[in-house]
């Protein structure tokens, strides 16, 4: 039982292709579903990377929401810049835009084509040189990219630039300031990500920091575990409730064919 008097309904990131091509079927998503029950998610995204995206099966997702209709099962990918892919990955989203309900934007990559920097230890290889406010100043402006390609409804892991625990000198708002505005004018949302707190950084993607200039400039919020297997739905998630009452954060987003509601939190 959650301690906090919220009912944390959804989760809006997850993985059920993990990283690698792996064919929708009955028997990939049944057992996500089964999981999310248990954990009293009601609503639930598929939103694998769009590196994958010939693993996705919309038909197989409409027979499972067939046979579960006590869930809300949407239909999502994770869009993010990967210099090889992300090119096919807009084009099949485009294509399909009309079938899916979510899109969650991400960067993934820095200055190296050939490597995430928020691999887990590696990629803290590409913040040993250079300066770490210029690679803050540079992953946000893809993430505005990302935001100004029209073809996302939220952000993903916002600051995952902090993931291997690298921290800017500049203040937060001014390295940031300009991506929130341009998150807001596009009228997008951004994910609560529970999946910080089990990177080296320890701490929920965005920062309470961040988490507060958003709420100043009026941009709601999803909740997401980011689960890369149907074990860790709704991860921290009693965590998270103590964040959110924290921060006086009693409402969430759901999205239907892209259109956003604001739904209540509140048991
Ligand atoms: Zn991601
Ligand atoms: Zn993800």
């Amino acid at each position: 039982m959650m301690k906090y008097p919220f009912r944390l309904f959804a989760d809006y990131h997850t993985h059920p292709q993990g990283h690698r091509v792996q064919r929708y079927s009955r028997e990939l998503l049944q057992p996500w579903v089964d999981s999310a029950r248990a954990h009293r998610i009601t609503e639930l995204a598929f939103t694998d990377h769009d590196r994958y995206h010939p693993g996705i099966d919309l038909d197989e997702i409409d027979r499972l929401r067939e046979r579960n209709p006590d869930l809300k099962i949407r239909a999502g990918i994770e869009l993010d810049n990967d210099p090889e892919t992300s090119a096919a990955g807009r084009k099949w989203i485009e294509q399909n835009w009309q079938r899916l309900d979510f899109v969650l934007g991400s960067v993934h990559y820095l200055n190296r084509a050939d490597q995430m920097f928020d691999s887990v230890p590696d990629g803290a290889e590409q913040f040993a040189q250079g300066e770490i406010d210029q690679i803050y100043f540079d992953y946000f402006r893809r993430v505005r990219e990302q935001v100004e390609s029209g073809l996302v409804d939220c952000l993903a892991h916002l600051d995952l630039v902090k993931i291997h625990g690298h921290r800017p000198h500049a203040p937060m708002a001014s390295l940031i300031g300009e991506t929130l505005d341009t998150i807001r004018v596009r009228n997008l949302a951004i994910e609560l990500s529970t999946a910080g707190w089990r990177k080296p950084v320890n701490e929920l993607y965005p920062s309470d920091e961040i988490i507060q200039l958003a709420i100043e400039k009026g941009i709601p919020f999803t909740i997401a575990s980011d689960a890369h297997s149907w074990a860790q739905l709704g991860e921290n998630y009693d965590r998270l409730a103590e964040k959110m009452h924290t921060l006086g954060i009693h409402e969430i987003s759901v999205f239907e064919h892209h259109r956003r509601q604001i739904r209540s939190v509140q048991s």
